[in-house]
């Protein structure tokens, strides 16, 4: 089998951390795209790395394809610039970037087997000095090369044997690997993914996604990859992207982006979130509705407002006599693997994830351990996320007859701890 270009250079060994760091290959530097006078991405700047998996992951119209179409050659940004290995590539179109894409809709050739998708674009490689340049080969290949090269990429998306199937015969999941041969096996530098598990049913992707990864892994090619499925963005990536309003909100690992979200917008969109207002009285030390919480963060002005994140598999229920804080459960919804809880603490409703079952209406108490609380700056996203007040009464209409109406006074205050 070929072997991708996926060695790192000695020098590239990073002994001060002891890790090895890939050399920067993409760069996007103040690229701002604006159409019809709207600014859709605002001076966006990016590092991509070789062999990195980057996912661009954000809610519709938040500017990742525009981002991932400046990179591919597709569109020009209005201002800024992009770098492959250093060199200024504004001016330089998509078939010369040594970048492939994978869409959604994959549009195979339903007239060719598989076989025949695959080595499509082998067939037309072009050719002479300007094309080997820019890394093609520069020269027809020969029918053994070309067998050997289709027969390699059947091998890497596990579809050795389906070579002579009609690709109409396929199911959604196998003739989105064809496309990813497809894309594959001219040995681009770069896949450029734009949702391409969006038309899969939730088990096929979720396959899929294990399967995308693998592939990644075995080529080394440096994977960047859209979604608005956040879920998707931290099983796969190296690195996450996360984007709002043509800006990017934070870059980092999917254990950072998850842990350490920079604002209530990141926190929000990454799972699940209570997000309160705190008070950070002084490192180490948060004030959440009048009570002093020990937690780990650090760096803030004394007394300075601040976004308190807490998720809800952090919160443990304890007896009401332990608790930090005190609630009412107001509502509980059997999830499989744990109970949703909504927790009514003093008009504010938390989202709960345990396996201890609290009938509703019951008061409990909570317990929340310095490292479940993590501490953000206040942020124009501040008081917009973060309150399950909306999904209990969601849970309220749906599911529990029985239970009283929404009161005005909370228990909480009404028993005030
Ligand atoms: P989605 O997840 O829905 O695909 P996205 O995050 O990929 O969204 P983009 O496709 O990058 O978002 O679009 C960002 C914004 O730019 C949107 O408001 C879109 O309508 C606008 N836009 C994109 N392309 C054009 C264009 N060619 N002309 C005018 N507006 C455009």
């Amino acid at each position: 089998m070929y072997i991708y270009p996926v060695s790192i250079p000695a020098e590239k060994y990073n002994h001060e951390w002891g890790t090895i760091m890939a050399k920067e290959f993409i760069r996007l530097r103040d690229c701002t795209m604006v159409f019809d006078d709207d600014v859709v991405l605002n001076k966006i700047n990016l590092t991509i790395k070789d062999n990195e998996f980057l996912t661009l992951l954000g809610p519709s119209g938040c500017g990742k394809t525009t981002t991932l179409r400046i990179i591919g050659g597709f569109v020009k940004p209005t201002s800024g610039d992009v770098f492959f290995n250093g060199v200024r590539i504004n001016d330089v179109p998509p078939h010369k970037r040594t970048v492939n894409t994978v869409f959604q809709k994959y549009a195979l050739f339903p007239h060719l087997n598989v076989y025949e998708n695959i080595a499509f674009g082998l067939r037309i490689k072009p050719r002479g000095k300007a094309a080997m340049k820019n890394g093609h080969e520069g020269r027809r290949l020969s029918k053994d090369e070309i067998h050997s090269r289709v027969m390699e990429m059947l091998e890497v998306v596990s579809l050795k044997g389906f070579e002579y199937r009609d690709v109409t015969s396929l199911s959604g999941g196998q003739q989105q690997r064809v496309a990813i041969a497809r894309a594959l096996v001219n040995r681009p530098k770069v896949l450029l993914l734009d949702e391409p598990l969006g038309a899969l049913d939730l088990r096929l992707r979720k396959d899929m996604q294990i399967e995308l990864k693998r592939i990644q892994e075995a080529t080394g090619i440096t994977f960047i990859y859209v979604t608005h499925d956040q879920e998707e963005a931290l099983s796969m990536s190296d690195t996450v992207v996360v984007m709002d309003g043509g800006v990017i909100q934070q870059i980092g690992t999917p254990e950072d982006i998850y842990n350490e979200p920079v604002n209530a917008f990141v926190a929000d969109f990454i799972g699940e979130s209570n997000i309160v207002d705190g008070i950070m009285v002084e490192d180490g030390v948060v004030e959440i509705f009048g009570k002093k919480f020990a937690c780990l963060d650090e760096g803030f002005d004394p007394m300075e407002p601040v976004d308190v994140v807490i998720r809800p598999e952090d919160v443990d229920i304890v007896d009401i006599k332990d608790g930090m804080l005190t609630g009412t459960v107001t509502n509980i919804t059997f999830k499989g693997v744990h109970y949703d809880v909504i927790v009514d603490f003093k008009g504010f409703k938390w989202l709960i994830q345990t396996t201890d079952y609290c009938p509703a209406n019951s008061r409990i108490g909570i317990k929340i351990d310095p490292d479940g609380i993590h501490v953000m700056k206040k942020s124009v996203y501040s008081g917009m996320y973060g309150d399950y007040s909306s999904y209990s009464a969601e849970y309220e209409d749906i599911s529990d007859a029985d239970l009283e109406p929404e009161e005005t006074v909370s228990e909480d205050e009404r028993y005030e701890t």
